[in-house]
C-alpha cells in the first residue's frame, strides 16, 4: 500500500490559479491527492495515512531554480572559495594556494573560485608572478565571482599551449603588460577556453553532484534547470547521476558547454533528438549558447556605451548570422533554443534570430527562453510577450551586484531584472540563481524579488518589485513552465507530484527583511523526504 500523508493545519500557499491558500494537503505515494480545509483533508484518513500537523507554518510546492550550474558548483566546493570570511586580501589567498598546494600531489590543478577584486583590499588580480611564487609545480587557476574572467600561473599556461605570442580568441582576451608579457589574466573566450582544459574524473565529478545536491535539498530546491559545464561528458555523467540517484533534484538540462559550445549545440541538433526527451527525474532541454560576457565583469554587451567609460560596449561572441545558423535550424527540428544574453544589444540579437525562426518556421508552443535577459528594456520586453519567449531573470543579482549596475549602466540598471515588469505584461519570467554565481538560496532571490535592494540597501528601481506570491510563483510554476512542466509540477494541486517544502514561519506574516532567513524544515521530492532539519523527521 501506498504510504498517505495528511498535513493540515498549515498555510498552504497553492500557488493555483487564483493564488489560493489552504490549509490542508493529501500526498499519496508520489502525488498529491488532494488540497482543501482541514476537515476535508481529515475525511480521507485510512489506516496509512500519517496526520502531521503544520503548526501554522508555511508549506510551499517544491521550488525550482530556473538556470544554475550543478556540476561547477560541486566542483567548487571541493576548491578554495574567495568568498570565505577568512579571505579579505591577495596575501590571505596566497596563503590559502600555498596550503593546498602542499597537500596536492604535483601536476593536479589547485582552483579557487569566487574571486572578486571589488571585495577585497588590494583592489585588483592577483598577477601571474605572485602565482608562480606559490607554486609551478601545479596549475593554478582563480576564477572570478561571474565565471568569465580568471587569472591562471605559467604552469595553467603550458597546459593550455598558451605563450605571450598566442593571438587573442575570438571573444575573449590573454591579458598582456606594456612589454608583451602574460600577467595571467583571462578573459571571456579566452578564460572559458582554460576553464575547459580543467579535467575531473568520474568520481570527482559524481562527489560534487553528490555535495551539491544535498545542500539545494537544504533549501528547498526541488527541481533544476542545468546551465551546463564541460560539455557532453559533464552531461553524461549529469545523466547517469540522476538515474543512480545521486542527484535528488529533478533536472531539465542545456545543452551546450561554457567553452565550445556551438560544436556541442550543432552535434546535438544533428543527432535526431529534441528538447523534452527523458522524464521526470532528467531531461533534455533547450540548446545553449553564450552570446555576452557578465553583468558583474562588466563585460555585458550594451546598444549604448558604458556610463563610466564611453568607449565600452562589453564583449560578444557571435555575429547575428553565427547564432541564425546554429539556432533557425535548431528551431525547425523541435528544440527549444535559448541562449546567456545580459546587456541590452545581446537580447536583442537573439531576439532578432527568435523571430526569424517563428517566421520561417511556425510552430506552436515554442517558449524559447532567454537566460538572464539583464538589461531588459521596455521595447525588448515587448518583442519577448510577442514571441512567447520565456526570459529567466536573477533578482538575487541586484542584491550582490547592484551598486555595481547602477555605476557601471546607470539609470539602465533600473531595467536590469525587472519582475514587475514582466508581471504587468504577462510574461511567465522564472527565477533562477545562477548558481555559483549568486548563492543559490532560493529566499535571498525571492527577498530581491519582492525589494530591488542591493546589499548597501540601495532600492534599484523601486517600481520593478514583485508581491511574495507572486515571487514564489516565479519560483515555483513558472519554472515549470519554462520546461513545459506546469502539468505535473509546480503548484499544490492535485495530480501533481508530490514535490513540497516547508518553511519554518507562517511566511507571509513575517516581516519582509527576514525572508533571507527562513530556513527549510524538510524537502520533499517525489512523495520522499530528501530533507530534514530534525532528528524526529516529519512526525508531528
Ligand atoms: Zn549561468
Amino acid at each position: 500500500m501506498e504510504k498517505q500523508y495528511l498535513f493540515i493545519d498549515g498555510e498552504i500557499i497553492t500557488v493555483n490559479g487564483h493564488n489560493q491558500i489552504a490549509e490542508a494537503v493529501a500526498v499519496k505515494g508520489n502525488k498529491i491527492i488532494a488540497v482543501g480545509s482541514n476537515e476535508e483533508i481529515l475525511k480521507l484518513k485510512d489506516k496509512q495515512s500519517e496526520i502531521i500537523d503544520l503548526n501554522k507554518k508555511t508549506l510551499i510546492p517544491g521550488l525550482i531554480d530556473s538556470h544554475l550550474h550543478i556540476t561547477m558548483y560541486g566542483t567548487n566546493c571541493v576548491s578554495i572559495s574567495c568568498k570565505s570570511e577568512a579571505i579579505n586580501s591577495i596575501e590571505d589567498l596566497l596563503q590559502e594556494l600555498k596550503n593546498q598546494a602542499n597537500q596536492t600531489p604535483k601536476g593536479q590543478w589547485i582552483r579557487a573560485w569566487g574571486y572578486n577584486e571589488n571585495s577585497i583590499s588590494d583592489q585588483r588580480f592577483p598577477t601571474k608572478d605572485e602565482l608562480d611564487a606559490v607554486t609551478t609545480d601545479h596549475p593554478i587557476i582563480i576564477t572570478r565571482t561571474c565565471g568569465h574572467i580568471s587569472v591562471v600561473n605559467s604552469q595553467a599556461f603550458k597546459i593550455a599551449n598558451i605563450d605571450k605570442n598566442t593571438p587573442d580568441p575570438e571573444g575573449g582576451r590573454i591579458d598582456r603588460n606594456t612589454a608583451g608579457d602574460l600577467t595571467g589574466l583571462l578573459i571571456e573566450n579566452a578564460h572559458m577556453k582554460m576553464f575547459a582544459t580543467i579535467t575531473f574524473s568520474a568520481d570527482e565529478l559524481t562527489n560534487a553532484h553528490e555535495i551539491a545536491s544535498r545542500q539545494f535539498a537544504e533549501k528547498g530546491i526541488t527541481s533544476i534547470h542545468d546551465a551546463t559545464g564541460y560539455g557532453l561528458s559533464n552531461l553524461r555523467a549529469l545523466q547517469s547521476d540522476c538515474k543512480n540517484g545521486v542527484v535528488k533534484q529533478r533536472v531539465y538540462a542545456m545543452v551546450g558547454a561554457l567553452s565550445d559550445a556551438q560544436n556541442v549545440v550543432k552535434h546535438m541538433v544533428n543527432a535526431g533528438i529534441f528538447t523534452g526527451l527523458g522524464d521526470e527525474k532528467f531531461r533534455i532541454g533547450p540548446v545553449k549558447l553564450f552570446l555576452d560576457g557578465s553583468s558583474s565583469g562588466p563585460t555585458v554587451w550594451t546598444r549604448d556605451p558604458y556610463t563610466n567609460d564611453p568607449e565600452n560596449y562589453g564583449i560578444h561572441y557571435f555575429s547575428q548570422e553565427e547564432v541564425d545558423e546554429l539556432f533557425i535550424p535548431a528551431h525547425e527540428k523541435g528544440w527549444q533554443i535559448t541562449a546567456h544574453a545580459q546587456g541590452d544589444a545581446a537580447i536583442d540579437m537573439l531576439l532578432n534570430t527568435i523571430e526569424k525562426a517563428n517566421e520561417l518556421h511556425p510552430r506552436k508552443n515554442t517558449r524559447h527562453r532567454i537566460e538572464h535577459a539583464g538589461i531588459a528594456a521596455p521595447d525588448l520586453i515587448e518583442r519577448m510577450k510577442e514571441q512567447g519567449v520565456v526570459p529567466i531573470p536573477n533578482p538575487a543579482f541586484l542584491y550582490e551586484y547592484g551598486d555595481g549596475y547602477a555605476k557601471n549602466y546607470g539609470e539602465r540598471a533600473t531595467n536590469m531584472y525587472p519582475m514587475g515588469d514582466y508581471k504587468k505584461a504577462n510574461i511567465p519570467a522564472a527565477i533562477a540563481s545562477d548558481c555559483p554565481v549568486t548563492d543559490f538560496n532560493p529566499m535571498r532571490g525571492i527577498h530581491a524579488a519582492v525589494t530591488r535592494k542591493s546589499s548597501s540597501g540601495q532600492v534599484i528601481g523601486e517600481d520593478k518589485t514583485v508581491s511574495l506570491l507572486e515571487a514564489i510563483r516565479m519560483y515555483t510554476l513558472n519554472g515549470a513552465y519554462a520546461s513545459f512542466e506546469e502539468d505535473t509540477k509546480g503548484s499544490i494541486e492535485p495530480g501533481k507530484l508530490a514535490d513540497l517544502v516547508l518553511l519554518d514561519r507562517t511566511i507571509t506574516k513575517s516581516n519582509i527583511d527576514d525572508i533571507p532567513e527562513v530556513q527549510v524544515e524538510w524537502t520533499m521530492i517525489d512523495g520522499e523526504i530528501v530533507y530534514t532539519n530534525t532528528k524526529e523527521g516529519i512526525q508531528a
